[in-house]
């Protein structure tokens, strides 16, 4: 649809070059488009060059075929910086830093400065109201909500979430940039988790009080939500994926969000963020991925 329905994005500015910023740089280089990706200095982005070499190799060895575009023709379509003045020329930009509210607040104001009128920004969040972060910005009916899934490359469904302000336009054209890395977007109105977080927040926060409690270990716990439901990841698998950090940092939007207990962070949660086990990231979470796991 980049082409077929007449919307064609040249430059997209990816904020944040974590988990969730790699993926979709990665995805919209290797769909053609031209990426520009800011995280706070060379360290990170360093980190980031390697981690999507490392997924370019995975995806062709899961494929068991040479991808469409080598590491380094994928790599040469990303401009790697910490200079947030080059979005100047993105006509879409989609954040993905950190679940942190002071965060993003400041990364909106910057955004809203240095970007074109007319720039699109998909904001890529797992509980934050779209609505709350469009009023930082001077453009909200240009704001939409774009909850990508991890591995972005290999999910093939986003939700798209309608901000109050979101026109029909902007969810037009993020469903055309959609389209063009070659997923769909399912929208949904805007409330904070929207429809899957305020569901798998709840469901990972309550398999960690599981734990924690001693009523059963990890592997017990994620082999019955495998073998009894079908699940494809038990919650504790799928929590050491997302990143455990980003799964206290949501929890706590949440109960902040709805003023509401039954969003109150694990106890076992803080205490595993707190001593650096942040799940497949780290190398260490519910499980152990040390050799790569
Ligand atoms: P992460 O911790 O892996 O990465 C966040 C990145 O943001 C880091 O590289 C950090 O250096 C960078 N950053 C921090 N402040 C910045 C700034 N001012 N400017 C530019 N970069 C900055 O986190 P993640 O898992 O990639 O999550 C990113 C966002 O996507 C969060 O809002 C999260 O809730 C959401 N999300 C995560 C997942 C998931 O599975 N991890 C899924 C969907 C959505």
């Amino acid at each position: 649809m980049k082409e077929g329905q007449g919307i064609r994005f040249e430059k997209v500015g990816v904020i944040g070059a974590g988990v969730m910023g790699c993926g979709v740089a990665q995805n919209l280089a290797q769909t053609g488009h031209s990426v520009l990706l800011i995280d706070l200095g060379e360290k990170q982005l360093e980190r980031a060059r390697q981690e999507i070499r490392q997924s370019i190799r995975m995806q062709s060895f899961f494929k068991k075929s040479k991808p469409a575009k080598s590491a380094s023709e994928v790599l040469s379509r990303i401009q790697f910086s910490d200079d947030y003045s080059i979005c100047s020329s993105a006509d879409f930009v989609i954040e993905n830093v950190v679940e942190k509210w002071e965060v993003k607040q400041s990364v909106y104001r910057r955004l809203n400065s240095v970007c074109p009128p007319g720039c699109i920004f998909g904001v890529n969040t797992s509980a934050i109201s779209i609505t709350r972060i469009a009023s930082l910005t001077r453009r909200p009916e240009r704001v939409v909500g774009m909850h990508f899934m991890n591995p972005v490359p290999l999910k093939p469904v986003v939700e798209v979430i309608r901000g109050h302000h979101t026109s029909d336009e902007t969810i037009e054209k993020a469903q055309a940039l959609l389209a063009a890395m070659g997923k769909e977007g399912i929208v949904v109105n805007d409330m904070p988790g929207f429809v899957s977080n305020r569901v798998l927040m709840l469901t990972i926060n309550e398999a960690i009080f599981l734990v924690q409690d001693q009523v059963a270990a990890p592997e017990v716990i994620d082999r019955l939500f495998k073998q009894c439901f079908g699940h494809a990841m038990g919650p504790l698998e799928t929590g050491d994926l997302i990143g455990l950090d980003t799964i206290l940092y949501s929890l706590e939007v949440l109960y902040e969000s709805y003023n509401d207990d039954k969003f109150r962070p694990c106890p076992l949660l803080k205490k595993m963020v707190h001593a650096g086990l942040h799940g497949r990231k780290s190398g260490q979470g519910f499980y152990n991925y040390e050799g790569g796991g």
